[in-house]
């Protein structure tokens, strides 16, 4: 067996660069497991989490997506969640939070991904606190017992499984749980983020009618067209008039508006165009306000003359990563996920995240 020492890429401080460090690569822990990771993806959530808009410990190793190879299961982790037997060898991927299982959500209001003691790899679990190496943006990661483990189909490539790795999930929670798509629904798509493609591609999925996108900039959405994501596309981040980009969503869509419209641009502003953009009796799915990123006028006539049932939703538990992941097979099939998807060596952080940043890759990924 090689070395036991791994490495990271650490967030030291917030608003500095990140440094990539080597740390010791403990034994697994009973019922947990070490994986070698095969990609970390990047999601906007960490670029909010390095200028430290939300409260994290530091200093950590970032990643809260992956998909490894497994290298040494702990004493009891012999299968993945859905009972498959797990050897070292096999292609996993790994539910980001786990949930405490003791608090007032968990217990009585059935809500685990409103825990309020969530504990999160590439988020919350600290260099300090230890294991160090438990963010995916490493080439190994140490798995807790009570992680949710899944391998997915044979065949799938784990860089199409990584384009909606976080959203993917986020967005099964949401359609699953929140506000399903209706058969023959028309739905609009508030953002052309992997948040917003997994939404449009599960409605689709689902069997919605028509699916449109409304988002930015162009290059996003010829990404997402050419993927087969979408029936149409419209550009409202570099149009003069964003109020004629939303009559031309209304016409696209046709009739008094959409069944559905799914919020997942997070930009405050978008709440108030998207409840515009649903018919009278129709719902509006809020996930992309991820980060508080502020206050925003909204005319709530809107929601009663309408008669909207609006709609959050939060993160996402690991039964919906299990269904993600069952779902790659019919994704991959219908879509060119892997299209979405650039990897950048573990060395090239820094130019990955600026390539998230400024919104010219749809998805980043680290390789290890
Ligand atoms: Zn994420
Ligand atoms: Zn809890």
């Amino acid at each position: 067996m090689s070395a036991r020492t791994g490495r990271a890429v650490v967030l030291e401080s917030f608003g500095r660069p990140l440094a990539l460090r080597t740390f010791d690569l403990p034994a697994p822990p009973d019922g947990g497991m070490v994986v070698a990771c095969t990609y970390g993806g990047i999601c906007g959530t960490d670029l909010h989490l390095r200028q430290g808009h939300l409260a994290i410990p530091t200093p950590l190793v970032l990643g809260h997506e992956g998909i490894g190879v497994v290298r040494e299961l702990g004493a009891g982790a012999a299968r993945d969640a859905t009972g498959a037997e797990l050897r070292p060898g096999d292609t996993v991927m790994w539910a980001s939070s786990i949930a405490c299982g003791r608090c007032v959500p968990c217990r009585l209001h059935r809500e685990p991904t409103l825990c309020e003691n969530r504990r999160t790899y590439g988020v919350n679990r600290s260099v300090e606190q230890g294991p160090a190496l438990s963010g995916a943006w490493a080439d190994h990661i140490v798995l807790q017992p009570g992680t949710t483990v899944v391998r997915p189909a044979d065949g799938v490539d784990p860089l199409a499984a990584m384009s909606l790795a976080c959203a993917g999930p986020t967005v099964v929670h949401a359609l699953y749980e929140r506000r399903p798509v209706r058969v023959g629904e028309t739905v609009v798509v508030q953002g052309s983020g992997p948040v917003g493609l997994a939404a449009a591609a599960l409605a689709q999925l689902s069997g919605a009618a028509k699916v449109v996108i409304v988002g930015g900039p162009a290059g996003r959405l010829a990404a997402a067209a050419a993927a087969g994501i979408g029936d149409a596309h419209l550009d409202i981040a570099g149009a003069a008039d964003p109020e004629q980009v939303l009559d031309q969503v209304r016409e696209a869509v046709g009739g008094d508006g959409a069944d559905l419209v799914i919020e997942c641009a997070g930009v405050p502003a978008a709440v108030a165009q998207g409840l515009r953009l649903a018919r009278r009796g129709g719902s509006y799915l809020v996930i992309g306000q991820y980060t508080d990123a502020g206050d925003t006028l909204i005319n709530p006539h809107q929601i009663v003359h309408r008669q909207l049932d609006v709609v959050g939703s939060w993160a996402f538990t690991g039964a919906h990563l299990v269904e993600y992941v069952k779902l790659l097979p019919a994704l991959t099939a219908r879509f060119d996920l892997r299209s979405l998807v650039t990897a950048y060596p573990l060395e090239e952080h820094a130019a990955a995240l600026s390539a998230v940043a400024d919104g010219s890759v749809m998805k980043a990924v680290l390789a290890s």
